[in-house]
């Protein structure tokens, strides 16, 4: 049979992989909501002209790596390439910059398109986690971002964090800095590569960003855009090294750094992760300031600044530096029917205990217990409950805890409790100074009611004596 497979650079994400990306956005979701940034939901399809008039039409994206195609009604549509143009433009068709107070704060997780060469951390399809903050021009704010941003990544467990920040300045320290790079490469152009060659020609600033190894030496001379800030962009950008200072978040000014989206302005910055071995895949993730593109896109000029992390590479390096928190998943309590007869009243049992909130499953074409066993333990199991004939007559079921192989007959109208008192760790001491794991065994005196899940009470107890 010819296997149909994954369209090139698009991949699946099942098993481990789909439960730490689970595990990863879980963390994105809690932070930004600690931050105060709310979820926008925004629509995989867009018309192309979003982002030809957003990301810009010089920039690689629009020219090369768009899923740009007509729909059926002749409609010129594209797969988002990345979210900040679909974010803007959700805020301004909803009039949010009229209606909200600002920054309008919005966050976003969801699969992007780009048609990239594929290779190790670069994909046609990938998935993105990021921040956006419309409506406010403060230094603050572009701390907040990029603050948020290193949390996150150590809150994964990165070490060895750098973060590369740099400044584009506004408009008028980029049409300077523009014209002195132009001047600079010139003479060298006929030596440059093709690519190189075009940037000249539409955005001379992502030469900087060339890997090509016979500009580099180039590239490594030209002329830094620090000299050709205006005063208000210096003072701007140093306001925000300030304030990482102050919040202990170590960077390192790197001047070829431009990005290559064209509606960045002031501030841009990357996080890399570096291995033992000094490999890093990419940015983890990115970022800067924009200062037109929310006016381009509502009408009303106002300033933004956002980030983007990748979900692949993260997981990538997670996994290669084993960071991955342990994954096993672990089933409470399998519902072993011993023939077909027993299944549907086992599946009334494995609904009920799922609604007591433990996770349950069952064997739903039973084979033999043995083979219920085995499987069980394949799930990391818990407690087995087995229902044949003589429970399903008498209205029982054997509990068995997989660990130590005890058993007991459970009448069912005392199922809740017995898998309670098993399941739930009512009285958790760890740490605690009485030794007792359990509510069953505690005579620690303790005051606190004890069917209540708490830290350890004991410590406080004593604190009291
Ligand atoms: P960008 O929107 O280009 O600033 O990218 C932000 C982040 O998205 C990067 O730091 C990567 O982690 C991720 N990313 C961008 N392009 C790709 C791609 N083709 N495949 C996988 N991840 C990507």
């Amino acid at each position: 049979m010819d296997n149909i497979v994954t369209v090139k650079g698009t991949h699946d994400v099942i098993n481990d992989e789909a439960i730490a990306y689970q595990e990863i956005e879980l963390a994105f979701r809690e932070l930004a909501d600690l931050y105060g940034y709310l979820e926008f939901k925004t629509p995989v399809l867009e018309y192309s002209k979003l982002f030809t008039r957003s990301v810009g039409e010089s920039s690689d994206i629009v020219r090369k790596e768009m899923y740009e195609f007509l729909d059926k009604g002749g409609r010129s549509v594209s797969l988002r390439p990345e979210f900040t143009a679909s974010i803007v433009r959700a805020a301004a068709n909803a009039k949010l910059f009229n209606t909200q107070d600002l920054p309008i704060k919005a966050f976003y997780v969801g699969p992007a398109f780009r048609y990239e060469r594929p290779q190790a951390g670069r994909y046609r399809q990938f998935y993105q986690l990021g921040l956006e903050a419309l409506g406010e021009r403060s230094p603050i704010l572009d701390a907040e971002i990029i603050s948020f941003g290193y949390k996150f990544l150590q809150l994964l467990g990165f070490k060895n964090l750098k973060l590369k920040i740099n400044t584009l300045g506004d408009d008028e320290s980029k049409s300077n800095y523009k014209k002195a790079i132009k001047e600079y490469f010139k003479p060298h152009l006929e030596e440059m590569c093709s690519d190189c060659k075009e940037r000249y020609e539409l955005n001379p600033l992502r030469i900087l960003d060339c890997k090509v190894p016979s500009d580099i030496e180039l590239v490594k001379n030209a002329p830094s855009m620090k000299n050709y800030l205006t005063s208000e962009s210096k003072e701007y950008y140093s306001l925000i090294l300030d304030m990482l200072n102050e919040l202990q978040i170590p960077f390192e000014e790197d001047d070829s750094l431009v990005r290559g989206l064209d509606y960045y302005s002031d501030v841009v910055f990357e996080y890399h992760f570096y291995d033992e071995e000094g490999k890093s895949i990419g940015a983890l993730g990115a970022g800067g300031h924009y200062d037109k593109l929310i006016g381009e896109l509502s009408g009303i000029n106002h300033d933004g600044v956002g980030l983007a992390f990748g979900l692949e590479r993260l997981y990538s390096v997670l996994q290669s530096n084993n960071l991955l928190p342990d994954m096993t998943h672990v089933l409470d309590v399998m519902v072993m029917p011993i023939s077909d007869n027993e299944v549907p009243f086992s599946y009334i049992i494995t609904e009920y205990i799922r609604d007591l909130g433990y996770k349950c499953d069952i064997s739903y074409s039973p084979k033999s217990l043995k083979s219920q066993f085995k499987k069980a333990e394949r799930k990391n199991t818990r407690f087995a409950l087995i229902v044949g004939e003589d429970e399903l007559k008498t209205q029982t079921a054997i509990l068995k805890n997989m660990e130590t192989q005890v058993q007991e007959k459970v009448p069912l109208q005392d199922l809740a409790d017995a898998l309670d008192k098993h399941l739930i760790n009512h009285h958790s001491h760890e740490g605690c100074e009485c030794g007792c794991d359990s509510d069953d065994d505690c005579d620690c005196d303790c005051e606190h009611d004890h069917e209540h899940e708490h830290e350890c009470c004991c410590h406080h107890h004593k604190e009291e004596e």
